[in-house]
Order: structure tokens, then C-alpha cells, then sequence
């Protein structure tokens, strides 16, 4: 409920006492009182349940967070017990690739690069060591290349 809420609930008890006090005057006075008096009471009694039902929502919603942490921490331990059974089992080092930091399998020691970055380091190395008439000629074969996969769209799609 915000504060304004809370405000005409209080102004409308005051107006139901003001209105018991002064029942005489006011026109069909008993009527009224009860009529305000039932809709006050609706109103607090669903904000109570509201609340009710907050806080259950709540409770659950922290134990899924920690039963997820759990999860993840199990998980995590299986993980590295699976990794030392790779290890011991089929000789494999788990290291860390020295382009993109992310780990990987290798079944050399000095091995010092991911699958995805040791292919694109000897692609480099490669295209380095070639002399400049070879690689104008592989400059031309990819754009022949790119020009036929284009041409190809365009008449297939
Ligand atoms: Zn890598």
C-alpha cells in the first residue's frame, strides 16, 4: 500500500467516526457507516493477504537462489573430478591457450594454444613466411573466390 493509500484509509475511519458521532444529522446515517465500514474491512483484509502471499513468494524465491547455488557448486565439484580422471586416464593436460585464455585438452605438454587459436597462428605464420608474388596470388584466389560464392547466391537464392 503506498503512503498516500494509507492516508485515505485513515481519513475515511475518521470520516466513519465523525459520522457516528453525528448520526442524527446526516441523512440515512447507519447505512453509511456500514457500507464504509465494509469496504475498509475488504481493503485490509486482501492487503493482509497480499502480504501473506509476498512473503511465501518470497521464502521460495531465495530458497530456489540457494538451492541453484548448490547446484552449481556440485556441478563444479563433478567437473574437476572429471578432469582428473581425463587426466590420469587418458594422459591429457588441461591447459590454458595462450591467445583467447580459455581452457583446453591437449595431449602434448608444450602445447600452448586452443584448437580454434592453433589453426588461425599457423594460418598466420604461414601467410608470413610466403613471398610477396605468392601472396598477391592468394589475394587474388580469395577474391575469385568471394566473387563466385556471390555470383552463386545471387542465381541460387
Ligand atoms: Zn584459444
Amino acid at each position: 500500500m503506498t503512503e498516500e493509500e494509507k492516508e485515505a484509509i485513515e481519513t475515511m475511519k475518521r470520516w466513519i467516526e465523525y459520522e457516528k458521532q453525528n448520526k442524527d444529522k446526516i441523512n440515512k446515517a447507519n447505512e453509511l457507516i456500514e457500507i464504509q465500514e465494509t469496504v475498509l474491512n475488504l481493503i485490509q483484509k486482501q492487503d493482509k493477504e497480499i502480504e501473506h502471499w509476498k512473503k511465501g513468494f518470497e521464502r521460495e524465491l531465495e530458497d530456489n537462489r540457494k538451492n541453484t547455488c548448490e547446484l552449481l557448486k556440485q556441478d563444479l565439484i563433478i567437473r574437476e573430478k572429471d578432469k582428473q580422471i581425463d587426466i590420469l586416464k587418458n594422459h591429457i593436460h588441461y591447459k590454458k591457450c595462450k591467445n583467447c585464455g580459455q581452457e583446453f585438452r591437449a595431449k602434448r605438454t608444450d602445447a600452448q594454444y586452443c584448437k580454434k587459436c592453433s589453426t588461425k597462428v599457423n594460418n598466420g605464420n604461414y601467410y608470413k613466411n610466403l613471398s610477396p608474388e605468392q601472396k598477391q596470388k592468394r589475394r587474388e584466389q580469395s577474391k575469385l573466390y568471394m566473387r563466385k560464392l556471390r555470383e552463386r547466391r545471387k542465381n541460387n537464392v
